[in-house]
């Protein structure tokens, strides 16, 4: 088995199912600490600010800062202040892609827009649609956090990051620039954050369609572990296989 010194870390389906803590994962990344490697987990829920991932964390045993967590909404902070320092934004999205875009010290703005950015918004309205499909119309570029159509819950699949964001991109025949997984974009970000080479990096998710893909396009090994999404028979369709599959994190002894 190869050595990685780096880990690209899925967060729901892989360290979680909802509210349910993965005990083998949370043992895997506590070897992890213990042997001083150095890992990041990458998550598309662009709502919540790293602090409080990284607190949910805790609460599950497992060893994480603020520093350890990289959300989609981070990740298209970034993007936009590396393209425009200067951008004005409209958000359409949750304390995570808000915080995020100050964070980069974008300036947030509804009537001179050059960026509309769009994630998850669980307080949608229609007066937001109607602001950002305006902006775009007149010019504004349009940036989207993640594509999931669909959100996993207790209650089953919710609507998704992209299945609101596909309301601006109808009404406005634009399509969003998709800067999550399975993106290559994010990976590269988070690469960028950890310090390792992408030959020494390895991504590790339970969903073949962002985590395993976003491995596949940024062009590094990953990890599927059949604790949520995906499972073993889906993979007969898939033309690009992960490097490796697992059930469970127990058994990725190194
Ligand atoms: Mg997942």
């Amino acid at each position: 088995m190869k050595q990685y010194k780096g880990y690209l870390i899925d967060l729901d389906g892989t360290m979680y199912n909802g509210t349910e803590k993965i005990q083998e994962a949370v043992d895997f990344v506590n070897q992890l600490h213990q042997r001083g490697e150095r890992y990041i987990f990458l998550t598309n829920n662009s709502t919540k600010h790293p602090r409080d991932v990284a607190k949910v964390l805790n609460e599950m045993g497992v060893p994480a800062e603020e520093e350890h967590v990289f959300t989609t909404s981070m990740a298209t902070a970034s993007y936009i202040a590396a393209e425009n320092p200067n951008a004005k934004v409209f958000p359409i999205g949750e304390v995570g892609l808000i915080e995020a875009l100050k964070a980069a010290n974008l300036t947030i703005s509804d009537t001179e827009i050059d960026y509309v950015v769009m994630g998850l918004d669980r307080n949608i309205t229609y007066e937001k649609l109607t602001v950002g499909a305006l902006a775009i119309r007149k010019g504004a570029k349009f940036v989207a956090t993640n594509g999931d159509v669909a959100l996993p819950s207790e209650r089953g699949f919710l609507p998704g990051a992209g299945s609101l964001i596909s309301v601006l991109s109808v009404t406005t025949g634009v399509k969003p620039k998709f800067i999550g997984k399975p993106e290559s974009i994010i990976v590269d970000q988070a690469l960028a954050v950890l310090g390792t080479s992408k030959e020494e990096t390895l991504m590790i998710g339970d969903n073949y369609a962002t985590d395993i893909l976003a491995g596949i396009n940024a062009g590094i090994d990953s990890l599927l572990v059949f604790t949520g999404v995906t499972k073993q028979k889906d993979l007969t369709t898939v033309k690009v296989q992960p490097t490796y599959t697992i059930d469970s994190l127990k058994n990725w002894a190194q």
